[in-house]
């Protein structure tokens, strides 16, 4: 009777949320760790959004459901914000609210895949696109963006994979884990194929807003009716405002889908929280100053980091563009220290070097780990010292 289903015993939990929790754990212990594991800028989220949400409950904005698809002010401040920020013209039923941009994509692959559908989702990838869609009874088709062309995949390559049964492809650019952008013109020829292909393009454009040097944000939404027409995007305000606490993330696109994402989230989680709602619309359309304060912050940080990591035995880097992460390839850095698993390279950065880094495992991508650089100068200083020592040790 206490038997778990199938779709339990098929799903993995998120590789970072776990990382994450052991350091704390380890951390609550009274050990010295430094955890460069979880995706959440360590900024405060901005004051002016933190006095929305105070006096969304003085005005007993609280004690009721909004509507599922989030509070018409809202969705419509997020039609601002792709005209205002992307030109691009929705309609307020183009758009759904829900509990964080994680939802979003969790009701979006269980509205559009039957069994066996593919999604075609280039590896290295953000840990939860696959399980979900496995949750969702797809099929993941795993492409791998290789190094060697930044971690991008190309029309060819996914043409390879490409099959009766595809239904979408995924693309997260910039991003987690790489922190690669792809240019306007890769993206241009990636929409057009889906476009031939008639393929749905889940674009998780979440990391727009953190972009470094002289690369370029383009969601592909903007190259043409038809790739946009095609196009489901995914966003939210968790990392562009640090925000990741308050669970508030959309998608934007064809109104149909987003009426089913609607009809499934009513049944499954009623509405995204209000408190919230509100915060995000003052995020949203309120000043956007501390974006910049914060963007300016991780620029600094990733180009230290960046350097540092240059210098530890074996390790190649690519140096991000975009995100808050780094992906080294430590291959020959395990090689060096005697160790042919990445997990096992991971967990004694942990248990000896007193670092936490998530293993590249969870993202398809056996040779790396990944860093996150939110987390303050000196925190990250120290924890690449660490790494340094821990594999200079051991050569
Ligand atoms: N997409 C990517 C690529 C992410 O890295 C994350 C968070 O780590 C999310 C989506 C989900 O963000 P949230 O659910 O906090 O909006």
């Amino acid at each position: 009777r206490m038997e778990l289903s199938k779709r339990a015993l098929k799903m993995e939990p998120s590789v970072t949320l776990a990382a994450s929790a052991k350091a704390k754990t380890l951390k609550a212990e009274g050990k010295d760790v430094l955890s460069l594991t979880v995706g959440e800028p360590d900024f405060a989220t901005p004051k002016n959004i933190q006095e929305a949400a105070k006096k969304a409950i003085e005005f007993g904005e609280t004690s009721y459901y909004t509507p599922t698809a989030g509070i018409p002010a809202l969705r419509q401040a997020v039609v601002d914000y792709m005209q205002d920020n992307y030109d691009l013209t929705y309609k307020v039923s183009e758009t759904i609210i829900t509990n964080g941009a994680k939802f979003a994509l969790y009701l979006l692959f269980q509205v559009l895949l039957d069994e066996e559908d593919e999604v075609i989702i280039p590896t290295p990838y953000w840990v939860s696109y696959s399980e979900q869609v496995k949750l969702a009874d797809g099929v993941p088709v795993f492409v791998e963006a290789l190094e060697d062309n930044d971690y991008k995949v190309t029309v060819s390559q996914l043409e390879q994979v490409k099959s009766a049964k595809t239904k979408a492809i995924l693309l997260n650019s910039p991003s987690n884990p790489t922190g690669m952008i792809y240019t306007k013109e890769e993206l241009q020829a990636i929409g057009e194929w889906a476009v031939a292909n008639q393929l749905v393009i889940v674009a998780d454009d979440i990391y727009g807003h953190f972009i470094y040097g002289d690369a370029e944000f383009t969601p592909i939404a903007t190259l043409s009716d038809a790739i946009r027409a095609q196009t489901i995007i995914i966003n939210g305000v968790s990392k562009t405002y640090s925000m990741t606490g308050w669970r508030i993330g959309f998608a934007i696109g064809d109104q149909k889908i987003i009426r089913a994402m609607t009809d499934l989230a009513s049944q499954a989680s009623s509405n995204p929280t209000a408190v919230s709602q509100y915060a995000a619309i003052e995020a949203l359309s309120g000043s956007q100053e501390s974006v910049e304060v914060m963007r300016q912050a991780f620029e600094e940080r990733m180009e230290k980091t960046y350097q540092w990591l240059s210098e530890v035995p074996g390790i190649t880097v690519r140096k991000p563009q975009g995100a808050f992460y780094l992906f080294p390839n430590v291959r020959e850095t395990m090689t060096i220290c005697g160790y042919e698993d990445v997990n096992d390279f991971v967990e004694a950065l942990l248990v000896e070097a007193n670092v936490a880094v998530v293993t590249g495992k969870g993202f398809g991508a056996p040779d790396n780990i990944r860093l996150s650089y939110a987390a303050d100068l000196a925190t990250l200083e120290e924890a690449v010292k660490r790494i340094k020592h821990f594999v200079e040790k051991k050569q």
